[in-house]
This record gives C-alpha cells, sequence and structure tokens, in this order.
C-alpha cells in the first residue's frame, strides 16, 4: 500500500454506498481507508471463553456461551411485537429478546437445535435472566473466517449512526472487510527500521490488524505501544520541525538596543525591585529579540509572579527600537484592566497606548485602526479582536498573548501574519503546565519560567469550612474587614441554568449585605450579565475600597489585581476545578499583608471534590496542583487545551504515557540534530508522513 491507499475514498469499500459514506463522514469523520483503520476501538471484548449459562452472576458484562434454542414465543402486539426465546447449554436457560429484526431472527430460530454460539449481555429482569439482542454466531462460519475474533472490537457510535446502521458491530465488520480485502498489500511504514529494531515495534501492517482484531492479548498490547509511539513520535517531530522551520524562515526583528523609555520607566516609575527571576527572563527575552531569529517563547510563571509588569518592560524596549507591540488577553475585563493599568504606569511618558475589543464603538474603532496602521499608536491592548484582518499595523514588533488557555498553534501563526517579517510573539500562562504536557502543547515555543514570587510575599493560608462554619466564616470576614482589609465571595456558575446561578449570587449578596449592614460596611456585586458600564462601577468601587466584601461570579477568576484583598471565600468549592481554584486563590495575596483563602463546601463531598480541596489546602505551589489536577481531570479537560488541537490524541495519553512522552522527544530531537532535514535515506519515511502530517495544517503552508 502506498499512502494514497490510505486516502482510497472509503466509498470504495465492499458495503459501503452513498448513504452509509455520507454517515460515515458526518458521524465518525471518516473519509478514506486510512480513516477507517485509524478508528480505534476502544475496547475489546474477550471471546475466546465459552462461559456456562450457569455461571452468570453478574449484569452488564459480555459473556459467550454455546448451545441450542429449546422453544420461542412470538409476544405482543405491533410496537410491543418481541420474539422471546430459551437458551440452553446444559447447565441452565438463559431468555433472549428481540424487538427488531423479527423476521430475520425467526428464520433462524426455525432451525430446530442448531448448534450456535451466542453473544450479549445478560441482564435480570423479573428475577430471571435475559439477554437482548444477542449475537448469534455460527461456530463453523467463524472458523472459516480470516479474522480472529476472540477479542472482540468495540467502537464508539452515535444514535444517528445506528439508525443508519452503523453500530460498533457493522464497524468492525466493515473494518474486518478492510483488513480481509488488503491483507496482502504492502502497508506503509512511517518509521525508519532503525528506530523499529531499537525499541522492538511491531510492524504498521501488524499493529493496524491487531488493534481492532488481536490473537491475543500480548499482541493487542504490542500493537497499542506501536500505535502510540507513533502518535507520541510524530507529535513531538512535527513540533520540533515547526520550531526548527520558523527559526530558519523567519528573520527576526533585532531590538538591538534598550533606549530612553526602557530606562526611564526603570528607573523613574517602576515602585520595586524586579525579582531576580524578572530580571533573567527579561535578559532571555532580550537575547532572542537581538538575535534575529523570531521569537517564539512561553512565558511561565505562578499568579502574581509578576508577568505582566515584564512583558511591559519588554514592550518597552520594542518601542526603543522603533516598533508596536500589542497585548492580547482572553476576556474583555482583562484587556481593560490591563489597559488602565499600564496607562496609569506609563502616565506622560509619551508612549501611546489604545483599547481594541469587540465592543469598541465603530467611531472610536476606525480611529484605533487609523492610528495601528499610521503607527502612532505604540501598545495595543485587546481581546481577540486584535488578531481579525481588518487590523492591520504600520510595524508590529513584539505580540504578547495573557493567560493564553485558549490559543492554539494555528491562531499563534496567525499573529505571525500580522507583518511582513513576523513578530516577536510571547506567550504568558499562570496555569503551571506540567512539563509533559507543555512539551506537548507548547512543544514549538522555548520556555521561560518566573519560579520566584516578589519579596515580601507572604504564603496565602488556605482553609477548608463546610456548610455548617458559616459563622465562623462570617466572624473572621469581620475581623478582617475592621482591620481595613477586604474580601472576595465567589459563586461558582454552573451554565445548566445560569438564573438559578444568579439567584445563588442574589442570595450570597443579600445574606452578606444583612450581616454586614450598610453604612458601617458595604457590599457589592459583580457578575457576567451585568452590563460592562455596571461591572466597571462595581469593580472601580471595589478597588478604591468603597466596598468590603465584593460578591461576584467567576468573572473575577484572571489578572484582577487588587492588592489590599486578603481574603477569598469560594463559595461551593467542590464545584471548581483545581487550577481555577487556583486562579481564584491567586487573587488575593499580592500585597504584603497576610492573605487567607476559604474554601466553602457543603459537608457531603465526593472523592473527587475531597481530594482537589485537600490539594488546595495543601499546597500553594502551582506545579503541583496542576499536576495533580492532571491526574484527577486528564488532559482533555485542563482548561483551555481543548482548542489546542494538539491534544486530540486518538491512543495515546499524555498522563499515562507521560514517560513515553519525554522519551519520544528526546528521540526526536536527536533525530533532527543529526538530520534537520530528514534527507537521510534511512529517515526517507519518516519525512514522507510528516510532509502527509503537515499537510493538513494551515500553518504549515506559511512556512513550507
Ligand atoms: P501576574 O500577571 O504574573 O499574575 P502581575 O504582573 O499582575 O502578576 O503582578 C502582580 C502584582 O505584583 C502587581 O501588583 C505587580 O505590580 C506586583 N509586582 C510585580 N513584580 C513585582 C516585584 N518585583 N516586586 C513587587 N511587586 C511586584
Ligand atoms: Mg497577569
Amino acid at each position: 500500500m502506498t499512502p494514497s491507499f490510505l486516502q482510497t475514498p472509503i466509498e470504495y469499500l465492499k458495503g459501503i454506498g452513498p448513504q452509509r459514506a455520507n454517515v460515515l463522514k458526518r458521524e465518525f469523520s471518516i473519509f478514506t481507508y486510512g480513516d477507517l483503520l485509524y478508528n480505534f476501538p476502544f475496547r475489546h471484548v474477550d471471546k475466546s471463553t465459552i462461559h456456562k449459562v450457569c455461571d452468570i452472576q453478574q449484569e452488564g458484562v459480555y459473556m459467550q456461551f454455546r448451545g441450542h434454542v429449546v422453544g420461542y414465543q412470538i409476544l405482543g402486539q405491533q410496537r410491543n411485537k418481541r420474539i422471546s426465546a430459551q437458551f440452553s447449554d446444559g447447565t441452565g436457560t438463559v431468555e433472549l429478546v428481540w424487538f427488531n429484526g423479527l423476521k430475520w431472527v425467526e428464520e433462524i430460530l426455525q432451525e430446530k437445535h442448531k448448534d450456535m454460539v451466542i453473544f450479549g449481555k445478560p441482564t435480570l429482569f423479573n428475577h430471571r435472566w435475559n439477554i437482548s439482542h444477542p449475537e448469534i454466531i455460527d461456530p463453523k462460519a467463524r472458523q472459516e473466517n480470516n479474522i480472529p475474533e476472540h477479542f472482540y472490537p468495540l467502537y464508539n457510535t452515535s444514535e444517528k449512526a445506528k439508525k443508519a446502521g452503523l453500530d460498533s458491530k457493522a464497524m468492525a465488520k466493515l473494518t474486518a472487510t478492510l483488513l480481509i480485502q488488503h491483507k496482502n498489500s504492502i502497508f506503509p511504514e512511517h518509521l525508519s527500521k532503525e528506530i523499529i529494531d531499537e525499541h522492538h515495534l511491531m510492524s504498521l501492517k501488524e499493529a493496524l490488524f491487531n488493534i481492532h482484531f488481536p490473537e491475543n492479548q500480548e499482541k493487542l498490547n504490542q500493537a497499542n505501544f506501536r500505535l502510540k509511539f507513533d502518535e507520541l513520535f510524530f507529535t513531538q517531530l512535527k513540533l520540533l520541525k515547526l520550531k526548527l522551520l520558523t527559526e530558519r524562515k523567519f528573520r527576526g526583528h533585532i531590538f538591538a538596543h534598550v533606549g530612553e523609555s526602557f530606562n526611564h520607566f526603570y528607573h523613574h516609575r517602576l515602585k520595586f525591585d524586579l525579582t531576580g527571576a524578572q530580571k533573567r527572563v527579561i535578559k532571555e527575552i532580550r537575547a532572542d529579540m537581538g538575535s534575529g531569529r523570531q521569537m517564539n517563547r512561553l512565558l511561565q510563571g505562578d499568579v502574581g509572579s509578576g508577568k505582566t509588569v515584564t512583558a511591559l518592560l519588554v514592550m518597552l524596549i520594542a518601542h526603543d527600537n522603533g516598533f508596536q507591540s500589542c497585548l492580547m488577553a482572553p476576556t474583555e475585563i482583562l484587556a481593560q484592566q490591563h489597559f488602565a493599568n499600564i496607562s496609569r504606569q506609563l502616565g506622560d511618558m509619551g508612549v501611546s497606548v489604545a483599547l481594541l475589543t469587540g465592543s469598541t464603538k465603530s467611531a472610536e474603532r476606525r480611529q484605533i485602526l487609523a492610528g495601528i496602521a499610521d503607527g502612532s499608536i505604540h501598545i495595543l491592548i485587546g481581546t481577540h479582536a486584535l488578531i481579525e484582518d481588518s487590523v492591520v499595523f504600520r510595524n508590529l514588533g513584539l505580540a504578547v498573548i495573557d493567560e493564553q488557555h485558549r490559543f492554539g498553534v494555528e491562531q499563534r501563526a496567525k499573529l505571525w501574519e500580522k507583518n511582513r517579517i513576523p513578530p516577536h510573539v510571547l506567550v504568558m500562562t499562570a496555569t503551571p503546565i506540567p512539563r509533559t504536557l507543555a512539551m506537548t502543547v507548547y512543544g514549538d515555543l522555548d520556555l521561560s519560567v518566573i519560579d520566584e514570587l516578589p519579596q515580601g510575599r507572604k504564603p496565602i493560608i488556605t482553609a477548608h469550612y463546610f456548610e455548617r462554619d458559616r459563622l465562623k466564616l462570617l466572624g473572621f470576614m469581620r475581623q478582617q474587614i475592621d482591620l481595613g482589609r477586604q474580601v472576595f465571595v465567589v459563586y461558582p456558575l454552573i451554565t445548566e441554568s445560569e438564573n438559578l446561578d444568579l439567584i445563588d449570587l442574589q442570595n450570597g449578596y443579600e445574606a452578606m449585605s444583612r450581616y454586614f449592614p450598610l453604612p458601617r460596611y458595604a457590599v457589592g456585586m459583580v457578575h457576567g450579565r451585568m452590563k460592562n458600564e455596571e461591572k466597571d462601577y462595581e469593580m472601580r468601587r471595589f478597588s478604591e475600597g468603597s466596598t468590603n466584601i465584593l460578591v461576584s461570579t467567576t468573572v473575577i477568576e484572571v489578572g484582577i489585581d487588587i492588592p489590599n484583598a486578603t481574603v477569598m471565600v469560594i463559595e461551593n468549592a467542590e464545584r471548581f476545578g483545581l487550577s481555577q481554584l487556583h486562579q481564584l486563590r491567586g487573587r488575593v495575596g499580592r500585597g504584603g499583608a497576610q492573605s487567607y483563602c476559604i474554601l466553602m463546601t457543603k459537608d457531603q463531598l465526593s472523592s473527587d471534590g475531597r481530594q482537589r480541596i485537600q490539594a488546595m489546602v495543601s499546597t500553594t505551589d502551582g506545579f503541583e496542583i496542576a499536576n495533580c489536577d492532571l491526574k484527577l481531570r486528564g488532559p482533555g479537560d485542563l482548561q483551555g487545551t481543548q482548542q489546542s488541537g494538539v491534544l486530540d490524541f486518538k491512543i495515546a495519553d499524555i498522563v499515562k504515557d507521560e514517560k513515553l512522552v519525554a522519551y519520544t522527544r528526546a528521540l526526536a530531537k536527536r533525530i533532527l540534530e543529526t538530520d534537520p532535514d530528514l534527507s537521510q535515506p534511512a529517515h526517507q519515511v519518516m519525512a514522507d508522513y510528516l510532509r502527509v502530517l503537515m499537510k493538513s495544517e494551515k500553518f504549515w503552508g506559511m512556512i513550507s
């Protein structure tokens, strides 16, 4: 088989007409032979064992029996019509039931005392075991078949597909047909012989066969390993190759000097000394930006570690070298806050800053677009609105992306297009990402880490209170407020019913207002449904200290900076994910005073909920939290990584296969170091496959 075989349209397969082909495409994105073969079963059931009917004990487990039907009846009328048959293997009797396909079933049952193997899930109904819609297997036919069926594959399917006759069984049959039809074809091999031999890997052909229809458990394991290896290795090869290509292809702007605006800001406006980590990171970034290569760098740092001011200093370097910068935030509120902070910090330095978001009015928008185009705006802050095509810079030298859990490789690539010479890109994230995940999600980026908090920060004390401790909570809040501090109270947003959520929030707000009454105290409230002006007004009142308590939904989750707030109360904390809890906690502890995070939960917790709360109480280290989160939830649920696309693994599991991720990255690196173009004859097959993989991605077009 040549690669074009895998790309053969699925319509060519026996048993697939235009209608089924459409269902395959729509429901499973299966367009080609390759897509079908790479549609792996989620599980196999063991058909190697014949059980005894008298051994049925448990519901919901697939079992297989050999025996015959003793008798059957047609019951019910019309839509209730069904066939009930008594199946016996000499050790006991089990009832078989069919609700549709009755005609066909009856034909089979009419042949008396026919030896048959049945396969299905026994369930208990009216105190008797029955199996509905068992699979009937002719033991003789099974021997004639070329496909081993001891381990029978189960495939994910959908209601729509089932209606069109494409249930798991039908998918198995199609796959078997394809594998039998092409049993003797030459399958492509993506890995070099050297790698296959070195790691004792199964050939791709054998693996694709055994992943569906394994001869035994051992073969299934080997097939599994081989396909995971492929998936992870080529992910890394692709990312590292991409990195290599951008480095080679993109000449970077050279920011040769540090000038007037940086120096002025650094010496006269910055109110604190940078931490050692901040200084180191700025050096790393400067070295990158002065190298003549385009920078693509990830800046990791826990909440409150001072990433934003670091980015601002870097933007000033861009300005000193005659270039514009942009700073992109994930939400409107954050963009506004950055804009307010940065404008305030820069003051009348002569660096002009503008804010562009989805809600910028059109007259203002026109003005801003003009300013960006003619270069009179030096720093543009905003949301995703910044990457729209209408935004044309005069000379964009640096793009900073803040708190970006929602940004993939492709979107980054879109930024590169914003200038003839692509801007340097600095991605900042406060969600610490475990190493293996970072290798994959950000595998094409260089990494800088701010691993030090500004001096004088005291670690936040975290406590877990149950509902019954509420009075204690209120007393504590009062004590803090009377010391002049401020308190956040956050409610989760449970999207199924936004109205109910708001009622929760309202009730919380009213309870707080009763307990902390005017005129001595003031309580504010913010939520996502409010108008921007109202939100801003409430936020401003809180940040000025006019309100003592701010009751809110998670709109304050990221970035908001109010140093005088020392208490973060999280209501229904069990409903939040770990990284979200950590983000919320990071909203306090920003000034010099001791800060607290109080996790309120109901009295009964699920084990998952308990583990999350436990993790929060026991550590403030973002990396530990992230690791724990990854273990509890799996990578698919990690905030924002979903959209990044690179985690859409078919078979590998970035948590369970952590070692293989690191191993394949090192291997890919080693290969590219000796043969960056994969031009050695031994690497030809890998180069070919990589080309196929990369062709399907848009950003590839820009650099190939
Ligand atoms: P991050 O974006 O990493 O969460 P910020 O940049 O918002 O953190 O910084 C958090 C707070 O700490 C801000 O009020 C900022 O002015 C302050 N800050 C940043 N760096 C330092 C430092 N080196 N010393 C003291 N305070 C700092
Ligand atoms: Mg920040």
